[in-house]
């Protein structure tokens, strides 16, 4: 993978006073530039006015505070919108923030590809080209939030870790950037408006059941019996059915947030009520709500989105064994967001706390 070098939105605050101090100025200083990114949404350091001039040319050369760009932003017709961001070494990735009546929500990827490969999946395709740094996750978050107040709209309420990529195959990043989102001197944004979308990586779910901040957290399950799933979702370092949910059983334990099992409705391949009825069998408990999500199809591709009686009548079992499930409407259409983005633009409204 690529050496990324460091940019300003990589650091956290005690390492940002450390290089402010290796060069000779106040350990103060870190404050200030912090406050000028993610308060006042400022990234040019030439217009940091109250940083002497010379520190101000020193930063703009040694420490930028991204080498991230926006290529464009592009809006489907119910209000979903894309940014293209193309990163420091060329790589290309995506960003979508969707806007609903009582909230706006952030997607961001955490990779460039995904080594994970669900057979569904666009991004999953090439397999996993590098992983992004925290810097490079935060960066989708600061603007979003500059394009919202650009564009007179209310503020960022949900992120939700569930663009391109397997967020626990970058478990250093993800948790970096989710510490900086979180810090009162960061982007202060509540751990409990965020959510990490994984396909199942047991070690790491485990891992984030023990850090301090207790974001929510879904599953992309996507079968009931192992054999398929095991077709459907057949990365490495991916547990079985079984290790997953009782991970996730205990994620609820330690954080007493209900885990959101997510299930993208395939055309005669998981949505027949046997594969209902065995997931209601795995998923109930009061651990776990399930949220079922048409598929968008991909292009290239042979699955096709379930019949809409079909998706009804799944969810219909669900409901009658006690589980807690929505299915949702697609959004996001014309902007051809991916798979994991479909994840989010199918969640229920109100946050995915128990
Ligand atoms: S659905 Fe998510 S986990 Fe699966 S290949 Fe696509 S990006 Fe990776």
């Amino acid at each position: 993978m690529a050496d990324i070098e460091k940019t300003l939105l990589d650091l956290d605050r005690e390492e940002l006073c450390s290089w402010v101090k290796e060069w000779g100025s106040p350990g103060y200083r870190a404050d200030q530039i912090l406050e000028w990114v993610y308060r006042k949404g400022v990234y040019e350091f030439e217009k940091m006015s109250n940083l002497p001039l010379r520190f101000r040319e020193k930063l703009a050369r040694d420490l930028p505070v991204t080498r991230s760009k926006v290529l464009d932003w592009v809006q489907s017709v119910d209000g979903t919108q894309k940014a293209t961001v193309e990163l420091a070494d060329g790589e290309i990735i995506e960003t979508v923030l969707i806007p609903e009546p009582d909230r706006q929500t952030l997607c961001v990827s955490t990779q460039v590809g995904c080594a994970v490969g669900c057979v569904f999946c666009a991004s999953g395709l090439y397999g996993v080209r590098r992983n992004l740094s925290a810097g490079e996750i935060l960066y989708q978050f600061l603007i979003a939030v500059e394009r919202l107040a650009r564009e007179g709209k209310d503020r960022l309420t949900n992120l939700v870790v569930m663009g391109i990529g397997e967020p626990l195959h970058n478990y250093s990043a993800l948790t970096r950037s989710i510490g900086i989102l979180n810090a009162s001197w960061g982007g202060q944004f509540g751990a409990r408006r965020m959510t990490v979308s994984t396909s199942g990586v047991v070690a790491r779910i485990r891992q984030l059941a023990r850090e301090p901040w207790s974001v929510g957290l879904a599953i992309s399950l996507h079968a009931a019996s192992e054999d398929l799933r095991q077709r459907l979702v057949p990365g490495r370092g991916i547990g079985t059915v079984a290790d997953i949910l009782e991970a996730g059983r205990e994620y609820h334990l330690h954080k007493g947030r209900r885990v959101t099992v997510e299930y993208c409705l395939l055309d005669g391949v998981n949505d027949s009520p046997e594969e209902a009825n065995q997931l209601a069998s795995l998923v109930g408990g009061g651990s776990f709500k399930v949220n079922l999500i048409p598929h968008n199809p991909v292009e290239g591709l042979p699955y096709r989105p379930s019949r809409k009686h079909v998706a009804e009548q799944f969810r219909s079992v669900l409901d009658r064994r006690g589980v807690p499930v929505t299915l949702r409407r697609p959004r996001g259409e014309g902007v051809s967001a991916a798979c994991g983005q479909l994840r989010v633009l199918s969640m229920e409204p109100g946050g995915h706390g128990s």
